[in-house]
């Protein structure tokens, strides 16, 4: 029985926030000392994650994305990876991250059963890479992407939360990545989580330009971007797509195997592919195929809305599989039409790596 929610959507696809940990500090997404994490023991187990896994996955979910926090992170993720795997009824099981342990983690992930992998590179130099991250360094990253290759994972998207005046110029530059290699670049629009923290922290990216007009991110800062410095960093797709195609040619549009909601686009003769996730400037929401479990054993409907339900007190206080599969209906049953943020609604609760981006 496929799971359904009031809105005659088949809700098929979970995202698994499998640690609220991160080792980088993207300034979209988390301040510079660190979002606050649940407690050690808060953390759902290996078998805890397989177990509500594998009752999704009887109650009608077919597939699965690890994320975070930085999946990496985690010591006992190819344990993870191998008991999600080996269910009966997993169609795809993908994993997102930053990159910067997967050259030494690609060959057992993909030995456990991983097959696909979303590596986030927000920009192709390494000065910005810095600026942007705020932790590691990008040619750990360039090397983890070809040991996932190396390692038969594929096929490789890269995520990419475009910037207006900090990466934007690097757009055409993303683009021509595909034509050199079979990567499959999507273009985020940067996403209103958390929007409403600190507008005082006196970090102003718009401060500084440098010679060729940009925005420079302050490195020092110890907060992540305001309310008003994301809503002035923001590009839309459509923006981004003339970008390329001013720079480029036409985009195409192309077929890639996706579970999400990116509209895909080839360049004429490109090994990769270009795509777009453009929740804030078109309504996504109407073929919205997915729930997310956060690392803390929380259940959300919706990533822009607050709500979420506690499964974890249940699952420690000995909840039998019907008990839990009656609340993964619950949140489906919950799941709201769309987001409002066009109305005015905040997501407040949690940050991104919280909820598991
Ligand atoms: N740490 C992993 C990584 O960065 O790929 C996985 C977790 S991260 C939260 C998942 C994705 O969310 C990344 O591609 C990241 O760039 C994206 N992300 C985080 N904050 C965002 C925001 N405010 N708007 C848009 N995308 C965001
Ligand atoms: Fe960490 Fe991913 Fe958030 Fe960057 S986007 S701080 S890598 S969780």
């Amino acid at each position: 029985m496929p799971l359904i929610d009031p809105f005659q959507r088949t809700i098929d696809y979970l995202r698994v926030s499998v640690t609220d940990r991160c080792n980088f500090r993207c300034v979209y997404c988390m301040p510079e000392e660190g979002s606050p994490v649940a407690p050690k023991e808060e953390l759902l187990s290996a078998d805890e994650f397989v177990r509500i896994v594998r009752i999704a996955v009887e109650a009608g979910i077919r597939k699965v994305r690890l994320t975070g926090g930085e999946p990496l992170v985690r010591k006992d993720l190819v344990q993870i990876v191998r008991g999600i795997a080996s269910l009966p009824g997993i169609t795809d099981l993908s994993l997102t991250t930053n990159g910067y342990l997967l050259t030494e983690q690609a060959p057992a992930l993909a030995a456990a059963g991983l097959t696909r992998i979303n590596v986030s590179v927000d920009t192709l130099r390494p000065d910005r890479f810095k600026a942007i991250a705020r932790r590691g360094e990008m040619a750990s990253v360039m090397e983890g992407i070809e040991a996932a290759r190396a390692a038969g994972i594929g096929p490789i998207k890269i995520n990419c939360v475009a910037m207006k005046g900090v990466n934007d110029d690097e757009a055409a530059d993303f683009a021509a990545w595909t034509f050199r290699e079979e990567v499959h670049v999507r273009f985020i629009e940067i996403m209103p989580i958390k929007w409403n923290l600190d507008e005082t922290t006196g970090f102003d990216p718009f401060s500084a330009h440098g010679g060729n007009g940009l925005i420079q991110l302050k490195q020092t800062s110890g907060s992540m971007l305001s309310d008003n410095e994301m809503r002035r960093m923001f590009i839309s797709a459509a923006d981004l797509k003339a970008i390329i195609e001013a720079a480029h040619s036409p985009l195409l549009p192309a077929e890639i195997a996706t579970n999400g909601p990116a509209r895909t686009y080839r360049l004429a003769g490109a090994k990769g592919t270009i795509g777009f996730i453009s929740q804030i400037s078109s309504d996504l929401c109407e073929n919205c195929n997915r729930i997310r479990l956060t690392s803390d054993g929380f259940l959300r409907p919706c990533l822009m809305s607050d709500g979420e339900l506690d499964i974890r007190t249940a699952l420690r206080s000995g909840a039998s599989d019907e008990d839990l599969a009656g609340l993964i209906h619950h949140v489906v049953d919950h799941k709201p039409e769309r987001h409002y943020l066009a109305e005015g609604q905040k997501v407040t609760g949690r940050g991104m790596s919280q909820i598991g981006g």
